[in-house]
């Protein structure tokens, strides 16, 4: 069964239906699915058979047979294809091949610059997916998914004049990868791909939110928002790019600095990593790089904590309205700023807790991520699972 059959039977919405019962490693037997959809039996029949010829569902029954065995069980067929998806940051990527259900089953990870274009960027992700599809063979992709530092038009999967992808402005991300396997793909913000990855990791620990704000503090800021369980992107999918709104001035410079975007005094431009390599090395501080930046955050530097405190709590500043207008659950941080010590999440805390109205921070948690340097990837599977086995429609 190619992936293309077996996705042009999920045209019929019936089909699709039957299929989101089975989401999340639900096994259900045929009376199960009768009882969920109030369908007749014997076009549950009918669907499930179709799902069952198709691939896409596969009997599962570990008890057994004998006497007083149970109604066969069904579940859905992960195995029968994979999922590949590729996190692109500033200066490196990490990749996965997953289940058809979004689970990892193995990751890479490379290095590249994101300012080198598209055409090497993406060069870099495919030679990495044919090395994560090494041994596979007869197993196909069903799916691709990228997310991106940039603002990425939604549904349509173009990058939009964003301020450090040079060559990436107008570029159709999505219509280029899904030529490669002639499949389905999904492009998404970076933050967003990582605001997906609490969600379900937040579901799986057995601890679901539904409104979630997710800060991503890496070489630039950016973040995404779960309201109501859903992605917001608002109208044309840049919702969340909080890094070049105005920052409020608490750290003391004379100065307002200029960003990457051309604008000046931009959130990003006090706290994004690009901006305390500057500030460091200003102080005097060895430093060329936000790797190196980190290397001695990590080590403990009086001057590489207190910059990256102080960008903490611009970043809260500036979250601080986000909290008030959307009354998150939790706020979490992430991005290789954000994972490296408490620092940063500190200082957001002082910030949002501040400023915050009392009703919106009563209960409100400030956490740095629980999945790390794999919450892209996972949200990245989790959205292209939905949007393979589902359709477009379930993932909006
Ligand atoms: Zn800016």
């Amino acid at each position: 069964m190619s992936p293309r059959t077996a996705l042009a039977s999920l045209a019929d919405p019936g089909l699709t239906d039957t299929l989101a019962l089975f989401q999340n490693g639900a096994e259900l037997t045929r009376a199960d699915v009768a009882t969920h959809t109030g369908w007749a039996r014997v076009t549950v029949t009918t669907r499930m058979e179709k799902l069952l010829q198709d691939g896409l569902l596969e009997p599962y029954d570990e008890r057994g047979g004998g006497r007083g065995r149970p109604a066969a069980r069904y579940r859905l067929a992960v195995g029968s294809g994979v999922l590949l998806v590729a996190d692109v940051g500033a200066t490196g990527m990490r990749l996965a091949r997953c289940d058809l259900a979004g689970k990892i089953l193995a990751t890479d990870s490379r290095d590249s610059a994101i300012g080198d274009g598209p055409a090497q960027v993406l060069s870099t992700v495919r030679e990495a997916w044919k090395a994560l599809m090494r041994g596979k063979k007869g197993i196909q992709p069903w799916g691709v998914a990228i997310g991106l530092p940039g603002p990425v038009e939604y549904p349509r999967g173009r990058v939009v004049d964003p301020p450090i992808m040079t060559g990436w402005d107008g570029f159709e991300v999505s219509e280029a990868i899904s030529g490669w396997y002639d499949t389905v793909a999904h492009v998404e913000n970076d933050a967003n791909a990582l605001a997906v990855g609490e969600l379900a990791a937040a579901a799986e620990a057995g601890a679901p939110v539904s409104d979630l704000l997710v800060i991503k503090v890496g070489t630039g800021v950016g973040a995404g928002i779960i309201s109501g369980g859903r992605v917001l992107r608002g109208a044309a999918g840049a919702a969340g790019d909080i890094g070049h709104t105005e920052a409020d001035n608490i750290t003391g410079r004379d100065d307002r600095p200029i960003c990457r975007c051309g604008k000046v005094g931009c959130v990003e431009a006090y706290a994004g990593g690009w901006a305390l390599v500057r500030d460091a090395a200003e102080r005097g501080l060895d430093v060329k790089d936000v790797q190196s930046f980190l290397r001695h955050l990590t080590q403990g530097d009086p001057i590489a904590r207190a910059l990256t405190a102080e960008s903490g709590r611009v970043i809260g500043s500036a979250i601080a309205t986000a909290v008030s207008l959307l009354n998150p659950e939790q706020v979490v941080i992430g991005g290789s700023l954000g994972l490296t010590g408490d620092h940063l999440v500190a200082g957001v805390r002082e910030r949002v807790y501040a400023r915050s109205p009392p009703l919106a921070t009563r209960s409100l948690r400030i956490e740095t991520s629980r999945l790390g340097h794999d919450t892209g990837v996972r949200g990245l599977a989790h959205e292209l699972s939905r949007r393979v086995l589902l359709g477009a429609s379930a993932s909006a």
